[in-house]
Order: C-alpha cells, then sequence, then structure tokens
C-alpha cells in the first residue's frame, strides 16, 4: 500500500453539493436558493460600477506587481479600520486597533484562529448553534475544541436569547466566543438593540474573548449600523477580534478581500500582536494579493467611489428586503393558514424557511434548490421566479 491508497474520500460540502445538484438538472426554469450569494433582480450576481470605476483607475496606473507588506496594502488595513470601527473611534485615536488584509472572511478567520492557538492553546471555542457550516470546521483545524451556544428557536423561528445568555454566563473565563454582528447566517436571526448590551455584559463579567463575524456589514440596517455592535465590543474594553469580508458588500467573491482587525489594551501592546499576526500570515501564505485590495481602498477613500458603493449597497439591501416583503404577502394569499410573518422581520442574505428537510426533498423533485435545514437565499428571489417559488411552497406545505 502507498501513503495514500489508505486515504478515504472526505464528506461532501453539504451546500456545494447542492449546487452541483442544481448544475445537472436539465429543467431550465430551475431555481438555486441554496446559494450564498447576491443575485440582481435579473438572477445576475452584479458588477457594481463602483468596482468598475475603481479598476479603471487601477488599469490606467498599470502599477507593477510587485509583493504587498505581510500584513497587507497600508490604505487598505486603514480604510477598513475606519470602516469597522468608525474613523473617530478611541481605539484608532490611542493606536489599540490593528487591522490586516486577510483572504476573504473565512482566510481572516483562519489567521484569527491560529493566532489565537498560539497564544491561547487551552481555551475553549463556542459557535452559535446553528452557525455557518465552517466556523466548526475552521477552528477545530486550527487544533481547538469547538462548543456551540443555543441560538436559534425553530418554535418562534427568533433567537433563544435566555438560552444564550445562560450559556455565555457559564463558559469557563478565557473562552473564545464567535457572534455574528449582523445578518446571522444560516438563520436571518439577529439580536436586538438591548440583547447585544446584555451580550456584551456577559461577555466582559465572564472575561470571555469574543471573535466578531461580520460577513454582511452595510446587508441588515445599514453599513453604520451595522456596524454598531463592533464599536459597542470596542467600547466595552477588553481583548476583541474582528474579521470582515468584502465578498458581499462589493459583489467581489472571487478576488478574496477581507480583513481580520484586533483590538489590544494599549499602542504597545497593538505592536506586539502586529508582530505575530504577521508570523502567522508569513508562515501561511506570505502575503495578500493585490487586486481586491487595491479596488476596495481605492473606492473607501474615493469620495465619490465611496457614495456610489454607499448606494449600491443599499440597492442590494433594499432589494432583499422587498423580496421578504413579497415572500411574505404572497404566502399569505397562497397558503394562508401558514404565517411566513417571521421572514419580514430575519436580517441578511438567509432565512431559516421553517421548511423541513421532506419539504426541500418536494421543493427539489419541483427544480427548486434549497438547504436541508431550510435555509434560502433571498437574495436569489427575484420578480421573475418568486411567483414560481411561492406556489410551489404553498403546494409542498
Ligand atoms: N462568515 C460568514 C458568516 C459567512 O457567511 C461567510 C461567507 N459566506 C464567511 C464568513 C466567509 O466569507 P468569504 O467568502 O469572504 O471568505
Amino acid at each position: 500500500a502507498s501513503l495514500f491508497s489508505a486515504i478515504e474520500m472526505a464528506p461532501r460540502d453539504p451546500i456545494l453539493g447542492i449546487t452541483e445538484a442544481f448544475n445537472a438538472d436539465t429543467n431550465p426554469a430551475k431555481i438555486n436558493l441554496g446559494v450564498g450569494v447576491y443575485y440582481d433582480d435579473n438572477g445576475k450576481v452584479p458588477l457594481l460600477a463602483c468596482v468598475q470605476k475603481a479598476e479603471a483607475i487601477l488599469i490606467e496606473q498599470a502599477a507593477p506587481r510587485t509583493y504587498l507588506p505581510i500584513e497587507g496594502l497600508a490604505a487598505y488595513d486603514k480604510a477598513v479600520q475606519e470602516l469597522v470601527f468608525g474613523a473617530d473611534s478611541a481605539v484608532i485615536q490611542e493606536r489599540r486597533a490593528i487591522t490586516v488584509q486577510a483572504i476573504g472572511g473565512t482566510g481572516a478567520l483562519k489567521i484569527g484562529a491560529d493566532f489565537l492557538q498560539r497564544f491561547a492553546p487551552g481555551a475553549q471555542v463556542y459557535i452559535s448553534d446553528p452557525s455557518w457550516e465552517n466556523h466548526r470546521a475552521l477552528f477545530e483545524s486550527a487544533g481547538f475544541v469547538v462548543n456551540n451556544y443555543a441560538y436559534y428557536d425553530a418554535a418562534t423561528h427568533g433567537v433563544n436569547f435566555a438560552g444564550m445568555l445562560a450559556d455565555l454566563k457559564a463558559m469557563p473565563r478565557g473562552s473564545v466566543v464567535l457572534l455574528h454582528a449582523c445578518c446571522h447566517n444560516p438563520t436571518g436571526a439577529d439580536l436586538s438593540s438591548a440583547q447585544w448590551d446584555e451580550v456584551i455584559a456577559a461577555v466582559s463579567a465572564g472575561g470571555l474573548v469574543p471573535f466578531l463575524d461580520m460577513a454582511y456589514q452595510g446587508f441588515g440596517a445599514g453599513i453604520a449600523e451595522d456596524g454598531a455592535v463592533v464599536r459597542r465590543f470596542a467600547a466595552a474594553g477588553g481583548p476583541l477580534l474582528i474579521s470582515n469580508s468584502f465578498s458581499k458588500s462589493f459583489s467581489l467573491y472571487g478576488e478574496r478581500v477581507g480583513a481580520l482587525s484586533v483590538v489590544a489594551a494599549s499602542a504597545e501592546e497593538a505592536g506586539r500582536l502586529l508582530s505575530q499576526l504577521k508570523r502567522v500570515v508569513r508562515t501561511n501564505y506570505s502575503n495578500p494579493p493585490v487586486h481586491g485590495g487595491k479596488v476596495v481602498a481605492t473606492v473607501l477613500t474615493t469620495p465619490e467611489l465611496r457614495q456610489l458603493w454607499e448606494e449600491e449597497l443599499a440597492g442590494m439591501r433594499v432589494r432583499i428586503k422587498e423580496m421578504r416583503d413579497a415572500f411574505v404577502k404572497k404566502l399569505k394569499e397562497k397558503a394562508p393558514e401558514h404565517d411566513f410573518a417571521f421572514v419580514r422581520d430575519q436580517v441578511g442574505m438567509f432565512s431559516y424557511s421553517g421548511l423541513s428537510k421532506a419539504q426541500v426533498e418536494q421543493l427539489r423533485a419541483q427544480s427548486i434548490y434549497a438547504v436541508d435545514t431550510g435555509r434560502i437565499c433571498v437574495a436569489a428571489l427575484n420578480s421573475r421566479n418568486i411567483d414560481i417559488v411561492i406556489d410551489a411552497i404553498a403546494k409542498v406545505l
């Protein structure tokens, strides 16, 4: 037997499996609600005008493709930090925040997890039940034991807040708690502002290390509104990590643009943390790619482009809300005995629709693809496919 001959097949990724089944379906009317991508009303992944204009500027500059610094493009790191914390925030003024460019939100989580593993190897990690399906695997592969905290309540289609708070209060001091800053994936159920207050108080009192994952800033209530959670954690003091991603908010999925930010107790501590984060990056992929970071930095720092981005992002946010409204209204007409009003209260690209695995399978027989958990991507609905989807759902209820 050779080294490789005994290696077993790894389990299939459940979401990519849906896409494979969708691609193999020959029905021209097929609809994929299993994705984690924003589509416009024409069912296309948009190329934002702000991105096109930034790329035109960059082509004009015809800059050579040298290596970036290990921590990424300085203009990018600064712009991202100001976006995440607010330019006037104390952690920036006091030089306590460090931000390194990362390979998407996933890469930010990975370098954060590797960094924590070096300095807190025995810490327990807690993720929401359920969470983005890669969270557990990422932290486990970095060497952590990963636990769940109570989060989703199927009965109310909202957050089991009492359960969540009880779990937070029971975590050992020094535990890392991964929180979705906004637009919870996969459920669409977010905490209220008052509930965040209680979470922040429990995290501080319990000596926990919060790791905020912000993959959808701007898809909830707005750019600043969604970022407010980060600011409140930063103001509460204590160590803090934030991963953020521009995959969705800039529709730059394949460019892999994200960042990891860490808040230190002092500027001096921040310097030490940055030096260690650079080691993590250096031993993973040496330094990040140039293009996506330059595009985002150009948009964020050029006032007209920034304005355009904010408008385009608002357009995506509003369209998703319209689809939620239409979904609820149309289902009320077709299936008045069922109450889907909760879909309107959910936030971001996803909805735990409450559909069972059996119902999802029945939908699949009609060439409509959703995740077995009942998660649908509201951003994959549009004015042309929504009636088809509603009719199909009404039939399986
Ligand atoms: N965190 C969450 C909650 C996500 O939903 C995603 C992407 N779907 C990521 C992180 C990863 O983002 P990226 O695609 O930029 O790696």
